[in-house]
């Protein structure tokens, strides 16, 4: 699961030094599909319950699940990007948010805040703790800034599947949910908004936007839960 994970940290790395305005979301897919393939890793998303494409791209009030194709990235907006890699049988799975040349002081707060509440959460991801730890800590940082927290989407456990039990929302109580144990491997993804917590889904059944039109981001790591405290393994 390290190097499902490093992959997909490789590829998001390269995303960071090559996405820029002007060119589209589906531009973007290609090049990131060719990467994790000549790495040595199976796109994960490409295929799974019939995504067309290898990564998740996500402008503005697209919150998650965004189909790369014709959208034309530009200066100013913030774009998440997920990845999902298969090594194997392994899988791994994260996501960053990045900001496209200048971008205004509301949407790098957002992004830098979405980035602390994801932080949180790993900070509880330790045996003992329940799993509402992570999901309340996540919460806290978030509405702390007046931050809508979504809550139709969660993180999930991971390992031979990309979505496996439990369920890790991004809200709640820190007594929620099942114990945290060692060798645990959990998926933990805040999704946060400028404005409403509501999204809503498109018509094409995938992006799913926030219900206000406003911009939101997606950090997410997966992590392993050790002996020794949190370890992230989406790091490159
Ligand atoms: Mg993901
Ligand atoms: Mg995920």
């Amino acid at each position: 699961m390290r190097r499902a994970g490093n992959v997909v940290a490789k590829a998001l790395d390269m995303v960071g030094e090559n996405i820029h305005a002007g060119m589209t979301t589906a531009e973007l897919d290609t090049i990131i599909e060719d990467f994790l393939r000549s790495h040595g890793a199976v796109p994960a998303f490409k295929g799974y319950h019939g995504f067309p494409a290898s990564a998740c791209i996500s402008i503005d009030e697209e919150v998650v699940h965004g189909i790369p194709g014709k959208r034309v990235i530009k200066e100013g907006e913030i774009v998440s990007v997920d990845l999902g890699s298969i090594v194997d049988g392994f899988y791994g799975d994260s996501a960053r948010t990045f900001a496209i040349g200048e971008i205004d002081e509301s949407r790098r707060e957002l992004m830098e805040w979405t980035k602390k509440s994801l932080q949180a959460g790993i900070d509880k991801a330790r045996k003992g703790n329940k799993l509402g730890a992570i999901s309340s800590a996540v919460q806290q940082v978030a509405e702390s800034r007046g931050y809508g927290v979504v809550r139709d989407l969660v993180g999930h456990g991971i390992g031979r599947n990309l979505h496996e039990e439990p369920q890790v929302p991004n809200f709640g109580s820190p007594d929620d949910g099942p114990v945290l144990a060692t060798g645990m491997v959990i998926a933990i993804e805040p999704m946060i908004t400028m404005g409403t917590y509501r999204v809503k889904t498109l018509p094409d059944g995938w992006t799913v936007v926030t219900a206000d039109g406003q911009p939101s981001a997606h950090f997410e790591h997966t992590v392993a839960i050790t002996d020794n405290g949190p370890d992230v393994l989406t790091l490159a």
